[in-house]
């Protein structure tokens, strides 16, 4: 088994990494690349097949995306949609001309519908628009599930995805302007406690996330490539029970840091999809006893990581 990891020098491809290393024994019989933007750029199709050519996978971890939190989303919808469907398109054909068997790539629960009932299951992906923040980002995402039904049908091959909740831990993208809310609150929380200042925190602090420890979605990531049979998607998240609102988001960040100032909402920014509630009824039925890191846990490890590394951190 040779498995290629495009985007592998991102948030959730360096856990992967991390993960593979520690289960060294686990991974008897794998090659692991990992590629990051420096080995092709993946919205060119020659450079995407030379290295897929190059390297001769098997298998393939599909990660490599333009990827950011709401507001990046609400400023650049139209990059979104054009560097995603290029890189989705590039990856799967490269993939399907070298004879890779199996295809696990990314999709998010940001891309459900805006307008639909709670839980959103895996079978509901196309069910009326996203929510209008993340247009791009989701219509490219929601074309890999479709290309994914096209290669099986047309060729039999198992290229898959899984569809992850709002992942964070260490290596993630830490911009206040561009990243996602939790390493945004981890860096803005650090700044407000060096200077003294408050907390601002966007929007009115009660949408909800589901958020999921990126070295649980990567040991969840190794299941799907090894075992996971469907071509149909998987949610991966944690329960509905664990979903949190982004005051309480905002206050975990707070008792991670040991912050003591002020916190103040600023209602004048967007709050984006008031929830996304993702059921992991199917994934339970696969994985019963799957261990989540518990969320105050994994955000305490998050905010050490970050303030180990500030100086080399993503921001
Ligand atoms: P990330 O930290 O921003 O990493 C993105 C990765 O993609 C990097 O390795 C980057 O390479 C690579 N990449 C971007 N543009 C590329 C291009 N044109 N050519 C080649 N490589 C390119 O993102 P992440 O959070 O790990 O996301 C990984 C996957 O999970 C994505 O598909 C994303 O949509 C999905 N996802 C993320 C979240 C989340 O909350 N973060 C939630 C659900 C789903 P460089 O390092 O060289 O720039
Ligand atoms: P989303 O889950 O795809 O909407 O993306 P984000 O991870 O960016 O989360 C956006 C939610 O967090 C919205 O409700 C924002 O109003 C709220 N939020 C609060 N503070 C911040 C912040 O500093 N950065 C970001 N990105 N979002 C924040």
């Amino acid at each position: 088994m040779k498995v290629l990891v495009t985007g592998g020098s991102g948030l959730v491809g360096l856990s992967i990494q991390q993960v593979v290393e520690e289960e060294r024994t686990g991974c008897e019989g794998e090659d692991w690349i990992f590629l990051s933007s420096k080995d092709a750029n993946l919205t060119s199709l020659k450079e995407t097949q030379d290295v897929f050519q190059k390297h001769q996978p098997t298998h393939v971890i599909h990660l490599a995306a333009m990827v950011g939190g709401l507001f990046k989303n609400l400023n650049r919808n139209l990059d979104f949609w054009r560097n995603n469907i290029h890189i989705n398109d590039n990856v799967l054909q490269a993939a399907h001309e070298v004879g890779v068997v199996k295809v696990v790539s990314c999709l998010s629960t940001c891309i459900f519908p805006d307008k639909t009932t709670y839980p959103i299951n895996e079978t509901m992906i196309h069910n009326g628009p996203p929510h209008e923040s993340n247009f791009g980002y989701a219509y490219a995402k929601r074309m890999l599930d479709v290309q994914n039904r096209l290669y099986f049908q047309q060729h039999g091959h198992c290229y898959t995805a899984v569809i992850p909740t709002n992942v964070f831990g260490p290596h993630d993208n830490f911009s206040i302007e561009e990243g996602h809310v939790l390493p945004g609150l981890i860096h803005k929380t650090y700044i407000a406690k060096k200077e003294r200042k408050p907390l601002v925190v966007w929007g009115s602090g009660t949408p909800k996330r589901q958020f999921i420890y990126s070295l649980d979605l990567a040991r969840l990531f190794l299941w799907v490539l090894r075992e996971y049979p469907e071509v149909e998607p998987i949610i991966l998240s944690v329960g509905e029970e664990d979903e949190v609102s982004i005051k309480e988001a905002a206050e975990a960040v707070v008792e991670a840091l040991d912050f003591e100032g002020k916190v103040v909402y600023d209602t004048h920014k967007s709050d984006g999809q008031l929830k996304k509630t993702a059921c992991n009824a199917k994934l339970r039925n696969y994985r019963p006893d799957f261990y989540f890191t518990p969320f105050k846990q994994a955000l305490k490890e998050t905010c050490d990581w970050f303030v180990t590394n500030y100086d080399t951190a993503r921001k």
